[in-house]
């Protein structure tokens, strides 16, 4: 029985999935738009984001045995301060962003990453920064490598964001593919050094830095 087996086997694999058994990439999301109940139709676009792109960004920094937040809470607060947190699981955006920006739900994007990082307290906020923006604007809004601002500085790489965020896009692209999850499981499990760069590349992050400002610059000396 030799096909049934196959087929035994198989349905086995889709089950387990990658690290878990029997376990869906389900998300349960409540949204809390009470304080600005006109903004609801952008809450519930938030909740649909959430709930499209959770089972994804989890298979894309996957780290073995461990289990994301399933239960995600996205609260619109009526302030006009600030863009968006999230503490823990639950996201929460400013009401006078949304209004300036109605078309910024890709926020809420850069949010989801940070839910599912589930770092816990690290000083390394450029780097959980850039892996959030990396996965945001290089894999979700699918800018290219020239949209990422690159300022002229030694150590501009810790000035997290979009600017970590190209730089990884470009380790990712030649150097190092790969990193980008290896430094989400390295900052997951406390292992976190900055070693790991010159151990994926066979050099330090100065250099890494030096080489990508001369290659997006065009320069080579
Ligand atoms: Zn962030």
């Amino acid at each position: 029985m030799y096909s049934t087996h196959r087929f035994f086997a198989a349905a086995v694999f889709l089950l387990a999935g990658c690290w878990g058994w029997g376990q869906s990439n389900s998300v349960s999301v409540e949204l809390d738009t009470s304080a600005v109940p006109e903004l609801n139709e952008w809450g519930l676009q938030a909740k649909a984001l959430v709930e499209e792109w959770y089972p994804r960004i989890v298979n894309m920094i996957p780290t073995k045995g461990f289990e994301p937040p399933r239960e995600i809470k996205i609260t619109l607060r009526k302030s006009d301060q600030g863009i968006a947190d999230t503490s823990g699981t639950h996201i929460r955006v400013s009401s006078g962003w949304i209004e300036k920006h109605p078309e910024d739900i890709g926020l809420v994007f850069h949010e989801l990453v940070h839910v599912i990082q589930n770092y816990g307290p690290t000083r390394q906020g450029w780097l959980v920064e850039g892996i959030a923006d990396y996965l945001r604007w290089a894999i979700y809004e699918g800018k290219p490598q020239s949209w990422f601002a690159l300022p002229n500085r030694a150590d501009g790489y810790r000035q997290g964001y979009q600017v970590t965020a190209g730089f990884l896009l470009w380790l990712e692209c030649d150097l190092a593919p790969g990193i980008v999850n290896k430094l989400n499981t390295a900052l997951r499990t406390k292992r976190y050094e900055e070693s790991i760069f010159e151990a994926e590349t066979g050099m330090d992050i100065a250099a890494l830095w030096a080489n990508y400002q001369k290659d997006r610059r065009g320069t080579s000396d």
